[in-house]
């Protein structure tokens, strides 16, 4: 998909456009559907080369873990039964057919690698050009996508295959022999749980954040699951204090299992140990406590962390996260709004816009059917979703 605005390749500067919304996941698409809607004009940029890549690279057997239900993007139901869960490539292709349904400009295999202010303007470079415009959304995603690792995880013997969670697709990278597993949250569950079925000798270590006490492909998850959203979406907010002590913990610390939970862990023969990984001894993961595991293969489960530094913007705070409250940051003059982030206020993209404190308008808009758009005031705005 392409959108009308030139690029810069023509040498005459950066493509002038009202609002780029940087990241073409739900939080992206779901801010182009309201954006369109109102006449904007906008594009919106993805390092991926198809909408939905982000889903497609996890690992083969990954199925979403919340229902299919609760997945509906603005003007599109997901296509299959509430209570099912879809595939992650299922997901990708709901994404792809958003995308195209509602004609949103995205450019695709684009990843922006600056965002900075200059002459009054946001600038926004990317690996193919540049673009000069009033508004900037950053849904580039919640939890970060740039993968965690310890630093000593250089230390391991090269003979032992290490790889990411968002590396590791299936058992067949694995090397014969032993697994080490490094982190008990929903990833590691279920990796530990693929590597134990397979057949290998499987240790999962670090604490176990709880699990979900009920199976979520049975009947109670249908009465269940329904009040957990509610609750998430309402208790677990800034504006209750139950959600202000949550969220660090929430940040710093991985979610409960969900689909392989500890007796199904159990039943493959995977060995869960809540000691941590702590360094590395002659090449060898060395527990907590001094045990040394003589394993071939050591998968990190390890999260993702926020990597901001290619905004050029006060907008983060010093744990990296962006600085939010209600989802605006005073920053720079720009306003930084997040949404899609854990424990957080709720962004109602329709409300905002009807209260007139959406996006700024850079030029008189006209909707499709011919009337001026609504909302907007003279100025810069930068959301971060
Ligand atoms: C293994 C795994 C399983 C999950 N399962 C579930 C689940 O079952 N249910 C659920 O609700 N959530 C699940 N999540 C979380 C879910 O992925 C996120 O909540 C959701 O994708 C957030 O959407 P988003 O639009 O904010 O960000 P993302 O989906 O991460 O989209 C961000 C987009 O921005 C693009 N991007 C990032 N940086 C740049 C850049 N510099 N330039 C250009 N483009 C950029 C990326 O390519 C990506 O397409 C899971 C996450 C993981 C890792």
């Amino acid at each position: 998909m392409t959108s009308e605005i030139s690029s810069d390749l023509d040498g005459l500067g950066p493509a002038r456009v009202e609002t780029v919304v940087i990241g073409a996941g739900q939080a992206g698409l779901a801010t182009g559907y309201h954006l369109a809607r109102r006449g904007r004009e906008f594009v919106i940029l993805d390092a991926g080369e198809r909408v939905g890549d982000n889903w497609r690279c996890h690992w083969d057997s990954l199925r979403l873990y919340s229902p299919a239900g609760t997945g509906a993007l603005p003007g599109m139901r997901f296509p299959a039964p509430p209570m099912s869960y879809p595939t992650k490539d299922e997901m990708a292709d709901f994404l792809e057919t958003y995308a195209s349904t509602f004609e949103l400009p995205v450019r695709t295999g684009v990843r922006v690698t600056q965002l900075c202010r200059e002459d009054g303007k946001y600038v926004v470079t990317t690996d193919a050009s540049s673009f000069a415009c009033d508004n900037v959304v950053v849904a580039s995603g919640p939890f970060g996508r740039t993968p965690y690792v310890p630093a000593f995880a250089g230390e391991l013997d090269p003979g032992i295959a290490q790889m990411h969670s968002s590396a590791y697709k299936n058992p067949a990278q694995l090397r014969p022999g032993g697994v080490l597993v490094v982190g008990a949250s929903h990833s590691g569950g279920d990796i530990a749980f693929e590597a134990g079925t397979a057949g290998h000798p499987t240790v999962l270590s670090g604490r176990v954040n709880g699990e979900v006490p009920f199976d979520i492909h049975g009947k109670p998850a249908r009465v269940i699951f329904p009040i957990l959203f509610f609750l998430a979406k309402h208790l677990m907010t800034l504006r209750t204090p139950l959600g202000r002590k949550m969220r660090p913990k929430v940040r710093a610390h991985g979610g409960p299992l969900i689909r392989a939970k500890r007796a199904d862990l159990a039943r493959v023969g995977v060995e869960m140990v809540p000691a941590r990984m702590v360094g590395v001894s002659d090449g060898l993961p060395a527990l907590d406590g001094g045990r040394v595991l003589k394993v071939a293969n050591v998968v990190w489960c390890t999260g993702f962390r926020q990597d901001f530094s290619w905004i050029d913007l006060p907008v983060t705070d010093e744990d990296g996260w962006p600085l939010e409250m209600r989802g605006v940051v005073p920053s720079s003059g720009a306003v930084l709004r997040r949404a899609g982030v854990p424990v957080r206020l709720r962004v109602n993209a329709r409300r905002w816009y009807r209260q007139g404190r959406g996006l700024r308008r850079q030029s008189p808009v006209r909707t499709p059917a011919g009337r001026p758009a609504r909302g907007g005031r003279a100025g810069h705005s930068l959301m971060v979703c």
